[in-house]
């Protein structure tokens, strides 16, 4: 699949580029050619002139005057004018040709038009017809013409060039199409195998609760009716399952739904302080660390920042839950607020298990979990870190982690103060 679009976007890559070129290299060598050909055109004015000035004439005769023998090619004293003359003749004002240098000749004159591209083989002409005037009246018409020879082979040379660089290019383009396709593909293949992997797991962790409840469910009903204490602990185990498969549930819908941003209406000046006190007093978080010393650590001042009161607390609940989680008994952790002139920290750090060094740029992966052994005595899921660091970002702040195995872990918030 990756390689098709790969292949896709080489394909339409080379295809625009390769038009552009092409009609670059077009107007380009029509360009040339127009100037080439006006190159040339100067240069016949130039000597049709020259020519012209040497007709000699005496209106008071009229026509008949008409002398011809001085002018360059068609005179007969006359010096030649440069020898890539084709032809030259002299019509009358009726179109009558009177004298003429090369061939081939018709005798009337067949066009007025000043300049001409005649198209003989083996060479093009380019022909100037231009009436002669002398004391304010045509005289007659000078028709020149010399080969295009130098101006075709020009020509020739650049279509050469064109002929065998555009094809060189277009292949140096389609490379470049598929080296960029490479590289555009990157991350869409990588988050497309993220989701897969997202996919996998979430499908594998809904798997085992569901199949514990339906067991539970199974041999809760086989048990005789009046047997009523077994079958209560079968359904105190359901309970207790699909109370976990409903946090996980919620948690990857959260996960789904916050997708990095926050709701700008719910962000309001948050009083860190008194944030932090409240929480350190919650029911559920006194639960956690009953086996250990839970000690808050704030700084005098307020520390107020922009945010979303819930969701902050949600990541900090979830980093102390973390640390009773993986500290033992007796253990201490501290939650601490710190002020620093650019930034405000969260730091919750705890003398628990550690992380190895290994798995620390894995740790906020959806479902990673360092031992999948140790983790499922604590009926981790693996979603808790992903979620802090989903909100942390969110609130344009960074979460980051440092842990030693054996003596324990810091994790700290760093969000932008208000
Ligand atoms: P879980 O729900 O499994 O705890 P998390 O995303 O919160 O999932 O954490 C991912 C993994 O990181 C955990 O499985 C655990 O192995 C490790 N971990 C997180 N916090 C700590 C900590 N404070 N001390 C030791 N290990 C931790």
């Amino acid at each position: 699949m990756f390689n098709r679009s790969r292949r896709n976007f080489a394909h339409w890559f080379t295809l625009s580029m390769g038009s552009i070129l092409i009609l670059f290299a077009g107007m380009v060598y029509y360009q040339w050619a127009v100037v080439r050909l006006e190159e040339s055109d100067r240069l016949l004015y130039r000597k049709a002139r020259i020519m012209a000035a040497n007709v000699y004439y005496d209106p008071r005769q009229g026509e008949e005057s008409i002398d011809l023998d001085n002018v360059p090619i068609l005179g007969n004293y006359s010096l030649p004018l440069g020898n890539e003359i084709t032809y030259a003749r002299w019509y009358s004002t009726g179109g009558q040709l009177r004298q003429f240098y090369g061939t081939p000749v018709p005798a009337k004159l067949q066009t007025t038009a000043a300049f001409e591209t005649i198209q003989t083989a083996p060479q093009w002409l380019r022909q100037i017809t231009l009436p002669v005037q002398q004391g304010g009246q045509t005289i007659g018409y000078l028709q020149v013409a010399v080969p295009l020879t130098d101006a075709q082979a020009a020509l020739r040379e650049v279509l050469l060039v064109f002929v065998l660089a555009v094809p060189l290019t277009l292949g140096a383009i389609a490379l470049v199409g598929w080296y960029l396709g490479g590289r555009a593909m990157h991350p869409i293949r990588e988050s497309y195998l993220q989701l897969q992997r997202f996919t996998s797991d979430a499908s594998h962790e809904l798997r085992a609760p569901v199949a514990a409840i339906l067991s539970n469910a199974q041999v809760g009903l086989m048990s005789p009716i009046d047997q009523g204490q077994p079958k209560h602990k079968r359904l105190e185990n359901i309970a207790e399952t699909a109370k976990r498969m409903n946090t996980l549930v919620n948690n990857l819908l959260f996960l789904a739904r916050q997708a990095g941003r926050i709701d700008p209406v719910s962000i309001q000046p948050i009083d860190l302080n008194t944030l932090l006190k409240e929480m350190i007093d919650f029911p559920s978080i006194q639960a956690m660390a009953q086996h250990l010393t839970l000690h808050l650590e704030l700084p005098e001042e307020k520390v107020i920042v922009n945010g979303n009161a819930d969701l902050l607390r949600q990541a900090v609940v979830n980093l102390i839950a973390n640390a009773c989680k993986y500290t033992s008994a007796n253990g201490k952790v501290w939650l601490r607020l710190i002020d620093r002139d650019y930034d405000v920290l969260i730091q919750v750090e705890d003398t628990g298990v550690g992380i190895p060094q290994s798995d620390l740029p894995h740790i906020f992966d959806r479902f990673y979990r360092v031992n999948q052994e140790r983790t499922r005595e604590t009926g981790g899921s693996g979603l808790g870190l992903a979620i802090a660091k989903q909100i942390v970002e969110a609130h344009g702040g960074r979460l980051a982690v440092t842990s030693q195995v054996g003596q324990g872990s810091l994790f700290q918030m760093e969000l932008l103060p208000s």
